[in-house]
């Protein structure tokens, strides 16, 4: 019997799990000086979370759901993203009781049902950031900046920062009109799927990846043009809080993102770099979503970074390089009693901090040398019965292929001299 990974999954390890660390290592310590918080939401949520939060006419929730069904349990899905979990927990918890705001980031496997391409899985991870309790445009700012500094610290190039606004519930209904009516006039060259979105979610229609879809919505009706007042003024508001953190960006009324719980800002980061998945970083303001989860109105502001998408920059862009292991010491050894000392020195090292290897596989001297070497460790020792009866052992330094005699029992000591 032999088993695959199943399709749109990948196993990370080796050279790609060290660009991962490095990746998420960055992350994590750009959380810590923007004040933000990790959680650790469930990886599956009730499947109505979703339907409700992420939206009916969402692509996720018609077709990308991986839901669980058990007999006489309620509905659970794997998470589609990570937005919807942290609402719920902000509400559950009654984080909204605390002092706002409450910022909080997330490093997550999420799980959508499509089909495998570059860039597009169906587990793929999420770096995602989310702030509760501020309608203020200063807020969707500082998420983008939060944004913006990881891709920069990452070192990525190229990338493009794009904002929109999809104004509120009123400016919405009135731009659904006007775009309904340039659809319906154009609705004979649009493929199937915007068809269908223009039935059900006239807006979803702008963001269609097909390539002549893309050419008739060029001259589609801006959905600028019909944000009243207050929504007019909150994206002025960002646009001046970016330029005050000298974020650039460039406003494109094409951005409306794939989820349903977006009012006002959205936005993304773009490259060019890697095919047809281009968009690295998604987000938006969502003031409906607490509300719709059971909590207080809250304002709220958040995005998800697609991290395979990022990795395949790290990558082509060559920003992060792999270094192997830093392996101080390799304890080899000759019979029984030379493996139970390599073993006992072995793990007492490790223990003071030093990075120890020692062979478990009872192979040859010149074979435990030769691993040694491929694993390019700075010392090596050789333990057999006379070392241990003599207390004297041969530190060879592998660089240099020097050698001097220490006493065994100070291995540690004269190790922590030289590394
Ligand atoms: P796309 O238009 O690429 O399908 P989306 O609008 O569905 O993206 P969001 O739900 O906003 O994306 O997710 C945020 C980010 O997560 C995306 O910008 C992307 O980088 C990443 N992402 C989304 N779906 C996948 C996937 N199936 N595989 C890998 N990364 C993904
Ligand atoms: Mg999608």
């Amino acid at each position: 019997m032999s088993f695959k990974a199943p399709r749109g999954t990948k196993d990370i390890y080796g050279e790609d799990i060290f660009i991962w660390q490095k990746v998420e290592g960055i992350l994590r310590e750009i959380c810590e000086r923007f004040c933000v918080s990790e959680i650790r939401t469930p990886v599956f949520e009730q499947t109505e979370l979703f339907q409700r939060g992420v939206g009916e006419t969402s692509d996720i929730v018609t077709k990308e759901m991986y839901t669980l069904e058990k007999k006489g349990s309620e509905s659970v899905t794997l998470k589609p993203e990570g937005t919807a979990g942290a609402a719920r927990a902000f509400v559950e918890n009654s984080m909204y009781a605390d002092p706002q705001p409450t910022k909080m980031y997330y490093i997550t496997p999420a799980f959508r049902y499509e089909r495998p391409q570059a860039g597009r899985q169906r587990q793929f991870h999420q770096f995602g950031v989310e702030i509760f309790g501020s309608c203020d445009a200063a807020c969707d700012a500082e998420a983008i900046s939060i944004a913006y500094e990881a891709l920069n610290k990452i070192g990525v190039k190229n990338i493009e920062l794009k904002i929109n606004s999809l104004g509120g519930n009123e400016c919405r209904k009135r731009y659904n009109e006007v775009l309904k009516d340039f659809i319906k006039n154009n609705i004979s060259d649009l493929c199937g799927d915007c068809r269908e979105r223009f039935e059900k979610n006239p807006l979803r229609v702008l963001d269609c990846k097909n390539e002549k879809c893309g050419n008739i919505l060029e001259n589609a009706p801006s959905v600028l043009d019909c944000l009243g007042e207050e929504c007019k003024a909150h994206f002025e508001a960002l646009k001046t809080n970016l330029d005050n953190m000298g974020i650039p960006y460039t406003v494109d009324p094409k951005i409306v993102r794939g989820l349903d719980y977006y009012t006002k800002t959205v936005f993304e980061f773009v490259s060019n770099e890697i095919g047809s998945q281009g968009t690295v970083c998604g987000g938006g303001r969502y003031d409906n979503l607490i509300g719709e989860c059971g909590g207080p109105q809250t304002g709220a502001v958040g995005f998800a970074m697609g991290l395979e998408r990022i990795m395949m920059l790290v990558k082509s862009q060559k920003l992060i390089e792999f270094i192997g292991k830093n392996i101080d010491i390799y304890i080899g050894s000759i019979g029984e009693k030379g493996f139970l000392k390599a073993q006992s020195i072995g793990y007492e090292l490790r223990k003071s901090g030093i990075c120890a290897e020692y062979d478990t596989l009872k192979r040859s001297v010149k074979a435990q040398l030769k691993y040694a070497n491929k694993i390019n460790a700075k010392y090596s020792v050789v333990i057999g019965e006379n070392e241990v009866l003599n207390d004297s052992i041969n530190l060879k330094n592998m660089k240099e292929s020097s050698q001097e005699e220490i006493k065994l029992s100070d291995i540690k000591e004269e190790l922590l001299k030289r590394i």
